[in-house]
């Protein structure tokens, strides 16, 4: 693919950092305080209630061969936390964009993990006070990663369903996309000892939820199902629905039960950090015949051809070739 130079783009801003360690990891720019950095030197206080209280919201989209993929529905959901946690911030949508590609286009990459956040930041007076804090947004831009790993998006991957309930709606709107993680990371360590390599956690009333930073989607017969509430809406999950409106297949969001999700003819989870990657063993039990599913490989297809399409995808203006 070509490299997408716009000759009249304004210039991007520079790097303020003068010693960028090429060793240093993960390697990619980040913005914070009005100042373009290097990931190494991308550094908040220890009194952030981002950190703190876990007091804060984010989105995560990509760039694959040098473009954004549906950049657009990440900032409405982005802005829609925002909203609901009622934090403010100096940029708007195109403020936060032209950010975003800054990032990307000083880091040099062309498959990139993009990420914007604000936290609630810290309060002036040390008030315990939310509405006395100034918000601080941040983004930073690093090579693209993936739940999954190559051998594992081949062959499908293990998971082992978790005990450790997923956090309700009624305490947290899932659909504000938060670091509430720690039913996640439990559920990740249970899977761990179970010999697995991700989890997938239940929700109150012991159907399948989620997993850590996916959502997950079961074939029965040609139909496909996801788990209707207490789960992030996805950017993937709701690609998904897009492809299988395209393609002529039957979706739907619905409860999906424990034994629904196993005697499945196939299953795979979704992504932003991957796209759509297959499961081939639950529990230690093959899905179907442990082999990934003829619609999982047909919806993983043209997911990937969607990245190219100038309909669902836009162009990073590099100053230099990518990496
Ligand atoms: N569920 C959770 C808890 C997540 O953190 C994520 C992504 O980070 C997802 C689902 C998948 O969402 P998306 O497809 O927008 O990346």
């Amino acid at each position: 693919m070509s490299n997408s130079i716009d000759p009249h783009a304004k210039p991007l801003p520079s790097l303020s950092a003068h010693h960028i360690d090429p060793h240093s990891y993960p390697d990619g720019v980040a913005f914070l305080d009005g100042q373009y950095l290097p990931m190494s030197q991308a550094k908040i206080s220890v009194l952030d209630w981002g950190f703190l209280h876990s007091d804060a919201t984010y989105d995560t989209v990509h760039v694959w061969g040098g473009r954004f993929f549906r950049l657009d529905l990440h900032l409405d959901r982005f802005f829609g936390g925002l909203e609901k946690l009622r934090m403010t911030m100096p940029f708007d949508r195109d403020g936060v964009a032209e950010i975003l590609e800054n990032c990307v286009a000083l880091s040099g990459h062309r498959a990139a993990y993009v990420e914007m956040l604000c936290t609630r930041g810290t309060s002036p007076t040390f008030s315990r006070d939310p509405r006395d804090a100034v918000n601080r947004f941040m983004a930073f831009a690093v090579p693209f990663g993936s739940v999954a790993n190559a051998e594992q998006l081949q062959r499908g991957l293990h998971v082992a369903i978790s005990d450790k309930v997923r956090i309700p709606p009624a305490s947290i709107d899932p659909a504000i996309k938060n670091y509430h993680w720690l039913d996640l990371v439990r559920g990740l360590y249970d899977a761990y000892d179970r010999g697995a390599e991700t989890a997938l956690l239940l929700d109150f009333n012991g159907n399948v939820a989620e997993g850590p930073g996916f959502n997950v989607f079961c074939v029965d017969d040609g139909k496909l199902s996801t788990p209707a509430a207490g789960v992030l809406p996805g950017i993937t999950r709701r690609t998904v629905f897009d492809l299988c409106a395209e393609a002529g297949l039957a979706v739907a969001a619905a409860d999906v039960s424990v034994a629904a999700l196993r005697r499945s003819d196939e299953v795979f989870i979704t992504s932003t950090a991957g796209g759509i990657m297959p499961v081939t063993m639950i529990d230690g039990i093959p899905v179907a015949d442990g082999k990934v599913g003829a619609i999982t490989k047909r919806l993983i297809a043209i997911y990937w051809q969607k990245h190219e399409d100038p309909v669902w995808s836009s162009p990073v203006r590099y100053l230099r070739p990518g990496k």
